[in-house]
């Protein structure tokens, strides 16, 4: 008998917690915890530009016939335009292509493994802290993960000479994981100045940049928060994007993601994607439609697309809205410590400081969920939630 040998694994940090949310009897509870997007009223609503293009799909679809290894090829035109903007050199060159993959985490699975069986690599450099997910992606490819510095908790921001400091010890090939946009936990993000400064040390010392790009559109938005990626893909001959449309599109059940890779020349990258295919058929041999369909018919109507863009605006302003009364929030329940950063901070998360023992204590007496970091998901809050979260949070801090 083997099972008899298989210890029980550990919960996941973000997703025991809905877990152990869905067990809670009291009905006063919040869940802080995963990065969901609530509307006002505490849903999590399917956009309207995906319903119409589902409607479109449900009448127009004639074959349920398998994709290629790659997915959707209009899926994957659209991606590189989003991600790079259709004029970009690297797409003007053809030395970028694209697959479709199931979510950001499979993407960077896919990403992971193409590296483990295809180059010497060995090594990616994550940053303290990261989403706690990453560990978990890389080393079960057999990557080994080390941290470079990256949070200041004394300022609650960047600590970029150290971030560059860590990342000047990499080596040659070394790849780095990087946050496209609206970093996850602690919504803190580089400056333009910044990624040129980090593309430049990425050049110099042939590091191999991995964005993992899963919030476009919840910090500034979509062409906005995009501009890190085109300034390191403008000066770095070769990296990876994985990104996500889980919660850009509200697509989170549809696993529907890209792994995208720009090499040096195009026959380099047309080598490099012909093995990125190669390791998704030895994973799950091509992905699910579905997605990728509501995905690339969204992308190539001009209306739906604006619909799209109108309703990921609604969503930013309502989390950034929701940050702001959440500051005063705190302020009105007695407060006195200084929250004022987290306006500061992008996306859905707010990194409150808060310790283990006050997460804890937020949780076993209050009822509210929140990541043991002490990442709150500000697209969780609503004007009903928010007193409850602030009193319970007044109450762990006095
Ligand atoms: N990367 C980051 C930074 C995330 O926060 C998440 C989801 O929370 C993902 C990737 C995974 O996205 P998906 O649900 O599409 O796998």
């Amino acid at each position: 008998m083997i099972f008899s040998l298989v210890e029980r694994a550990a919960a996941d940090p973000i997703l025991g917690l809905t877990d152990a949310f869905k067990a809670d009897k009291r009905t006063n509870k919040v869940n802080l915890g995963v990065g969901i997007y609530k509307d006002e009223s505490g849903q999590t609503p399917i956009l309207k530009s995906v319903k119409m293009a589902e409607a479109k799909l449900l009448s127009e679809e004639i074959s349920k016939s398998y994709l290629g290894m790659e997915g959707v090829l209009a899926y994957n035109t659209a991606v590189q335009g989003l991600l790079f903007g259709e004029a970009h050199r690297v797409i003007q060159d053809k030395r970028v292509f694209t697959a479709q993959a199931p979510g950001g985490t499979g993407s960077l699975r896919v990403a992971a493994e193409f590296v483990m069986r295809h180059t010497p690599v060995r090594t990616i450099w994550v940053s303290d802290p990261t989403w706690a997910n990453h560990q978990n992606i890389f080393s079960s490819a057999g990557l080994e993960v080390k941290q470079y510095r990256y949070y200041q908790a004394q300022t609650h921001g960047l600590d970029f000479e150290a971030m560059i400091a860590d990342l000047s010890s990499a080596n040659i090939g070394d790849l780095v994981l990087l946050h496209g946009c609206c970093h996850n936990p602690t919504g803190i993000d580089l400056n333009i100045e910044q990624w040129q400064q980090l593309a430049d040390l990425c050049l110099e010392k042939s590091l191999v940049p991995l964005f993992d790009f899963a919030y476009q559109g919840f910090g500034e938005g979509v062409e906005e928060d995009a501009q890190g990626l085109r300034v390191v893909a403008n000066t770095v001959p070769e990296l990876l994007v994985a990104n996500s449309f889980s919660k850009n599109f509200g697509l989170y059940n549809e696993r529907i993601g890209a792994i995208t890779v720009v090499g040096n020349d195009e026959t380099q990258a047309s080598n490099s994607f012909s093995q990125i295919k190669s390791t998704i058929r030895g994973l799950y041999s091509n992905p699910p439609a579905h997605g990728g369909l509501i995905v690339s018919t969204i992308l190539a109507d001009s209306g739906l697309k604006a619909l799209w863009l109108s309703e990921l605006q609604e969503m930013r302003e309502r989390i950034g809205q929701m940050r702001t009364l959440f500051v005063q929030s705190l302020k009105a329940h007695g407060v006195t410590q200084d929250f004022s950063f987290i306006s500061q901070q992008n996306g859905m998360f707010s990194f409150s400081g808060l310790t283990k023992a006050q997460v804890e204590q937020l949780r076993d007496e209050f009822g509210v969920y929140i990541v043991g970091s002490g990442r709150i998901s500000v697209a969780g809050m609503t004007k009903t939630n928010m007193p409850v979260i602030c009193k319970a949070i007044a109450a762990v801090l006095a």
